[in-house]
């Protein structure tokens, strides 16, 4: 049934006045004595209608409509939610006021004194420490990213006294860095300030790099933007600091863009604007022009990092479409040329191959030109030269370029390496599955994130070790159900190897070659062979580092509350060690498991998704909003989630903000 209803307000106070057209054809009123002679004058028109004066007790006894519900519903919604806001404001006062009594009645603890290798200032206590922090195991974490954050997030109150230590005081949500390169998202909607993250477990912050570790002494040395350098003592320490894109010695590279900091999304989003307004000038040549409006990325695929620069380049094109042509000269929309220079054969070429040919087609489609088999060779100031695969150079025009390929070691963790004689890899800090840092006896450091990789455990070396416990009957070749039990028990000692020995059945029948209906020493020996070659490092990304995170977060918990009741948890199968004399509490917990969720990628009012397995989900619309509900949910706090949801919604009503400041 549907109904009409309005509100009349009478010119002396509020008359409610409900108007009630049923589709039967009957008009029922009710209205004050005052207004419903105003209202009888206007029936006329309805001479079809029946007419009914009801009284206003009788209206509101009714069922009400779905429109007077859902007004009710606003208003009670609305009543709620400034009572929360008022109760919170009162409370978060209080709470402030009960801070500042407590600060007023502090002093400033008394002052530091020298020591470590350099002689430096070593910061045994900090300014906002208070009495439950002292006798606390110190827990320093180096990094305010994915990896730290993640650590923060899954530690409890009260297990630890934790410092945070970090140049930068925020934690950066990356993978929509991209949207703030052009303003689909501004930049503060994507960052969350550490003070309030790690308030909840009344952490500590420092502002500074870490330069170096002082592995026997257990201090972390600091170097603050401005003042001294001084030492943090530590009891565990978590090395997060992330990584550096790498240059591959290019020349010219400092005439690039990179985009791994907030600050490099401002800047390009400045630069993209100081091109378009000069390329507007009447004194700036057609040739100019074209130059200014040139878009190169260079890297489109392999790490996650690099899809940075395809999620960049489609936002630049949406920029152009949805802003571009609505605010400058039409003719220089002609003018811009998006190109994508890609080493491989593909783009997005980990993901599956329905992806990336999905990606190439749209950007095909969007005039976004993608040179794949290309090696940059240098960059000059204004054009950059490359080679095909075939020998052939090439060269080609530019306004920006943005370098997008793959990570490479950040000072610290390079001094770190070359300190210790375990650590080999060039890349990344290497530790072991429970991502202890190799080279460190008592596992007191750890290393997460981007500037760590775990170690492959090369099981072709325990070999005789595993075919002596796996042969329980001791007749010299393993049953099924022993070669069974061994499988099993590799894999919850080493999780990366468990999608290579979940199939026990069709691993028995390939490696027992001679079908005598058992597993012999050299069958098992060829089996972990093929093994060991197909094992890869975990990629670069925030999925891995926010799992590491978390696990090592709980980790710790655990440790901690098995250090506090002197009870620790039994030897298991996961312990590669359990012979030592004092058992490390760490050496009895799971080891670090990682479970891919999938990846996305935005590719300019598209998206796509790949979970895995053959699993993968392309699209328009569709997909960008799972792309965006994906990441909603990811968000480290509400602020972010709101600002992010306004930010939407914005570019949607208003278009991006151009102006250029
Ligand atoms: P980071 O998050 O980089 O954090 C490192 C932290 O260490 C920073 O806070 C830094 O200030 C701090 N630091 C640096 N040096 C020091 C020092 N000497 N002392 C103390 N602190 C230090 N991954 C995905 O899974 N999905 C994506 O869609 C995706 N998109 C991306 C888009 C872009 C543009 C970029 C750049 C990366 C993207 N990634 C994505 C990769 C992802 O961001 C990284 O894998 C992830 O940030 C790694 O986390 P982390 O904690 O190791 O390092
Ligand atoms: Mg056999």
């Amino acid at each position: 049934m549907y109904c009409l209803r309005s509100k009349l307000v009478a010119s002396r106070g509020a008359l409610h006045i409900q108007h009630r057209l049923l589709l039967s054809g009957q008009i029922q009123l009710s209205a004050s004595d005052r207004a419903s002679r105003a209202i009888s004058s206007h029936l006329h028109k309805y001479p079809n209608i029946s007419r009914k004066f009801i009284s206003t007790e009788t209206v509101n006894t009714e069922k009400p409509t779905v429109s007077s519900k859902f007004g009710r519903k606003v208003v009670i919604a609305s009543s709620l939610i400034i009572g929360a806001t008022t109760i919170f404001a009162i409370l978060n006062h209080k709470h402030a006021e009960a801070e500042n009594n407590k600060q007023e009645s502090k002093k400033f603890p008394s002052s530091l004194k020298r020591g470590g290798p350099k002689n430096l200032l070593v910061a045994d206590h900090l300014i906002d420490e208070d009495d439950s922090d002292i006798n606390k195991p110190r827990l320093v974490i180096l990094g305010s990213g994915w990896g730290a954050i993640s650590v923060i997030k899954a530690l409890e109150r009260d297990k630890y006294h934790i410092t945070l230590v970090s140049p930068q005081n925020y934690f950066l949500f990356t993978p929509l860095l991209p949207s703030a390169t052009v303003g689909t998202l501004e930049t503060r909607s994507i960052l969350e300030p550490i003070r309030s993250l790690i308030k909840g477990i009344s952490a500590h912050f420092l502002e500074a790099k870490a330069t170096d570790i002082c592995i026997n002494e257990k201090l972390v040395e600091l170097s603050p933007d401005s003042g001294e350098p001084f030492y943090l003592p530590y009891d565990k320490l978590v090395i997060a600091v992330g990584s550096l894109s790498i240059t591959y010695g290019i020349e010219g590279i400092e005439h690039c863009h990179f985009l791994k900091s907030i600050n490099d999304a401002r800047r390009i989003r400045k630069k993209i604007m100081d091109n378009f307004e000069k390329a507007s000038l009447p004194t700036t040549s057609p040739e100019e022009k074209k130059r200014l409006l040139s878009f190169i990325v260079c890297g489109g695929g392999k790490m996650f990092s690099r899809f940075a620069g395809v999620e960049f380049a489609a936002e630049l094109y949406d920029f152009l479409t949805e802003d571009v042509v609505r605010y400058f000269p039409l003719i220089l929309r002609n003018e811009v040329r998006v190109s994508i220079i890609q080493g491989q054969d593909h783009i997005l070429n980990t993901y599956d191959a329905k992806i990336s040919d999905f990606a190439e087609k749209k950007f095909r489609r969007d005039n976004i030109n993608v040179i794949t088999n290309a090696r940059v060779q240098k960059i000059e100031p204004n054009h950059i030269v490359y080679k095909m695969k075939d020998g052939e150079v090439k060269e080609h025009d530019y306004g920006l370029v943005l370098w997008s390929t793959g990570i490479a070691m950040n000072p610290l963790t390079k001094t770190i390496s070359e300190k210790l004689e375990d650590q080999k890899n060039t890349r990344a800090l290497i530790t072991d599955n429970r991502l202890r840092l190799k080279g460190v006896p008592d596992s007191s450091v750890y290393a997460i994130g981007d500037c760590s990789t775990i170690e492959n455990p090369k099981l072709v070396n325990q070999l005789m070790q595993f075919f002596v416990d796996a042969d329980e009957d001791k007749n010299g070749r393993l049953s099924y159900n022993e070669f069974q039990v061994l499988a099993k028990k590799i894999s919850r000692r080493y999780p990366i190897t468990k999608s290579h020995l979940k199939k026990a059945d069709i691993l028995f029948a390939s490696y027992d070659k001679d079908k005598s209906g058992t597993i012999e020493l050299e069958e098992l020996n060829a089996m972990l062979e093929d093994i060991d070659k197909k094992l890869t490092s975990l990629p670069a990304t925030a999925q891995v580092a926010h799992q590491q995170g978390k696990y090592l977060g709980k980790k710790l918990n655990q440790i901690a509350a098995a250090h506090n009741a002197k009870i620790y948890p039994p030897s298991s199968d996961y312990s590669t060690d359990t012979d030592k004399p004092e058992p490390d509490v760490d050496d009895l917990l799971p080891p670090f498991s990682y479970a891919h969720f999938g990846s996305l990628a935005y590719v300019g009012n598209a998206a796509v998704a790949d979970f895995g397995t053959g699993w993968t989900w392309m699209g328009g619309m569709s997909a960008v909003y799972l792309w965006r509900s994906v990441y909603l949910s990811e968000q480290v706090s509400f602020r972010t989630r709101a600002l992010l949801a306004l930010d939407w919604s914005k570019r949607f009503l208003f278009g991006r903000d151009i102006s250029k400041f």
